[in-house]
């Protein structure tokens, strides 16, 4: 898999994409990037990327000539994505969607100031995508947690394959059940028996049944959704 990352600060890049199984994924060569520093198509030698607003108002919008010189100079760009608040929110279905193809490229813009022309919108049939409901102040911690979601439910990437995976929040349709490990007792906290049985049946049952419980008191919605 492979992603072209529009920005204007490359240095952040592969940032937190660098640790763990991820990271060891770049280094193995199951996704790699490529940081497209989007000053390099500024229209004067300020570096300028960005104006104000047509019809008034605070604050700068992103240059559609620019960012057009900037996503023209890409060759192979594959489903062009531009992270905003107003784009769906990511969710692991669309998460397994993404990653479903591992030779994929995805072109990843991450909006500074205001955000971006509209036009640059229109004219490449740019995917709108969001992280979540709150304002970040610019695309790339999104793009970040797009890259890490995405290549972490990849083959190869975590170990114990596809049950790691499987077995995860919002992949059971639900919550994670509550998870411990040694020492089995901890400042007066023991683990629940049911874990140390070495009963396989109980243990999944008493997994389905917390995990049912969570989710009911913290996220109906999911259940629902089912
Ligand atoms: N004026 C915009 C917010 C701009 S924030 C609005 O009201 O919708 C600056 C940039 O941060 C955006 O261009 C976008 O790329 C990124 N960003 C902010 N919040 C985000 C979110 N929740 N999900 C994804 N990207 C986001």
């Amino acid at each position: 898999m492979h992603f072209n990352i529009l920005t204007i600060f490359p240095e952040m890049f592969p940032g937190t994409l660098s640790g763990g199984v991820v990271g060891r994924a770049l280094e193995k060569g199951i996704w790699s990037l490529d940081t497209i520093n989007i000053r390099d198509f500024a229209i004067n030698n300020y570096g300028s990327v960005d104006d104000e607003q047509f019809g008034g108002g605070v604050g700068m919008v992103m240059r559609p000539d620019v960012l057009g010189n900037a996503i023209d100079s890409i060759k192979e760009r594959g489903k062009i994505i531009y992270f905003s608040p107003r784009g769906p929110t990511l969710n692991q279905h669309m998460v397994r969607e993404f990653a479903s193809d591992k030779d994929a490229t995805y072109t990843l813009l991450c909006g500074r100031y205001e955000g971006i022309d509209q036009r640059i919108i229109d004219e490449y049939n740019i995917m709108e995508l969001s992280i979540g409901d709150y304002i970040l102040s610019g695309g790339e911690v999104a793009a970040q947690v797009f890259v890490d979601s995405v290549v972490r439910v990849m083959d190869n990437v975590l170990g114990g394959g596809n049950e790691a995976t499987a077995n995860e929040s919002f992949e059971i349709g639900g919550l994670e059940w509550p998870l411990y490990t040694r020492p089995s007792a901890w400042r007066g906290r023991n683990v629940p028996e049911v874990l140390l049985s070495g009963h396989h049946g109980n243990i999944e049952r008493w997994r389905k049944q917390q995990s049912d419980e969570i989710t009911k008191q913290r996220r109906p919605d999911l259940i629902k959704e089912k």
